[in-house]
């Protein structure tokens, strides 16, 4: 007889749990909280779900552990991946950087071919059912809110993280994990937008720049990355900074001094941009500076720069001081910030920490402590980097466990 399989959650590692389950000849049961399966999917990508990554690397994984991802991202990988939602009709389309997406660009195409298997495939699925108690005698007992009950052979919780909780996943799976004798490691946002010391970011609001962001710890670099900036009222936000933003707050967490330099202008090293303003101002002798600024970077920056730097905007240009040059060369190539936070769990991408993974098996995903006790997706403590990564961990997780539950 196949065994009976509850799926706890109906995102996208359940979703995949419960298909890889059904096509490994067992039973599968979704029960999802809210009133349909896959509410976070639909926001992924900006709406056009960056499902996978074809430069797909261990480093762009996170966590105690991150080598725990490896064996399920080595044997449901990439390519498999790709192929498998091309079974279901997902054309991918592939960007710069490896980024995959459905040719669609529409992250609702990915939810209507998985729920069309789900229901297709025969897979139940109970809406509108969140699991509040999981209990473990000879079988398993899921217990509802609502105090409905169900029974199966394996429970698989695929709850997902802490990360935009009105999609579902609020962190109540955490506890259900607990309640069984797991351990949850210090969680966290990951991929999140960073709040900064600085009484310039009224002013700085709304400035978009293509430019580096590094975190700096003692003076030295940590990590950098480079693409779109942008100034908020809160501190600083785009790609690069929610790629940089695990770091910092990691670094915060152990009570470092954590500083963000910004290169506004990253084309040019300090010294050639200071020979460079020196040339410009020389053809500009009538110009003040904050007038001979205009057209090199975007005017909403040319006051906060000036007074950050304690130079009078009425000056001429070319009557700058050699340690004015040098100190508007520097600002303009590495301006620094202190780091202060992050926005809340409403904005992050993902959540860093989770489930212990040295109390999972990473072959098969089962816990080590509950026997038939599956745990996958964000849930463990396993983030990837913003590309595609960690709906990439997702579907290899989700997929490993189900076949494991089903077979084994
Ligand atoms: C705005 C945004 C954009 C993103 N874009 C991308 C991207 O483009 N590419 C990428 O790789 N990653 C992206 N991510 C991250 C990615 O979406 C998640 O890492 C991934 O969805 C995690 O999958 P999961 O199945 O583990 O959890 P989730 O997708 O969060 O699913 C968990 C499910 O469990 C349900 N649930 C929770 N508790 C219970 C309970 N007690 N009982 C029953 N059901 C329960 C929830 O309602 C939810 O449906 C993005 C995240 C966000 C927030």
């Amino acid at each position: 007889m196949s065994k009976k399989i509850i799926i706890i959650g109906g995102g996208a590692a359940g979703m995949m749990a419960a298909l890889s389950v059904k096509r490994n000849g067992g039973d599968a049961l979704i029960l999802e909280k809210n009133d349909r399966v896959g509410k976070k999917l639909l926001a992924t990508g900006n709406g056009r779900c960056n499902y996978t990554n074809k430069n797909l690397n261990i480093n762009n994984y996170h966590g105690n552990n991150p080598k725990f991802a490896y064996s399920a991202l080595s044997e449901f990988d990439v390519e498999r991946t790709i192929e498998f939602f091309e079974s279901l009709g997902i054309t991918p389309a592939v960007e710069d950087n490896g980024k995959v997406f459905p040719l669609s660009f529409q992250a609702s195409s990915m939810l209507d071919v998985l729920r069309y298997e789900i229901e297709t495939q025969g897979i139940e699925l109970i809406t509108e059912a969140q699991v509040f108690e999981i209990k473990k005698k000879n079988q398993f007992t899921v217990t509802l809110k609502d105090k409905r009950i169900f029974e199966g052979d394996r429970v698989i919780i695929a709850t997902g993280g802490m990360a935009l909780p009105s999609s579902g996943s609020d962190g109540n799976g955490y506890n259900l994990c607990k309640k069984l004798g797991h351990t949850i490691t210090e969680i966290f946002p990951g991929l999140v937008q960073l709040k900064l010391e600085s009484k310039f970011l009224r002013a700085l609001d709304g400035v978009k720049f293509l430019g580096v962001a590094g975190i700096y710890i003692d003076n030295k670099l940590i990590l950098e990355d480079s693409g779109d900036i942008l100034f908020t009222s809160y501190g600083i936000s785009g790609p690069p900074v929610l790629q940089l933003s695990r770091t910092a707050l990691d670094y915060m967490n152990k009570e470092k001094n954590v500083e963000l330099r910004v290169s506004i202008i990253h084309t040019k090293t300090q010294e050639e941009l200071l020979e460079y303003l020196v040339n410009r101002f020389k053809l500009m002798p009538n110009k003040t500076i904050e007038i001979a600024l205009i057209g090199l970077i975007n005017k909403k920056l040319i006051i906060p720069l000036l007074k950050e730097t304690n130079i009078d905007k009425n000056k001429n240009a070319a009557s700058l001081s050699k340690d004015e040059m040098r100190k508007l060369s520097e600002i303009l190539t590495s301006w620094s910030f202190k780091v202060i936070g992050s926005q809340s769990w409403g904005n992050a991408q993902v959540t860093a920490g989770g489930v212990n993974t040295a109390e999972v098996d990473n072959k098969t995903m089962e816990s080590k402590i509950v026997k038939g006790l599956y745990i996958v997706g964000e849930l463990l403590d396993i983030d990837g980097d913003c590309g595609g990564f960690n709906l990439q961990w997702a579907w290899s997780s989700g997929y490993i466990a189900g076949l494991n539950a089903a077979k084994n």
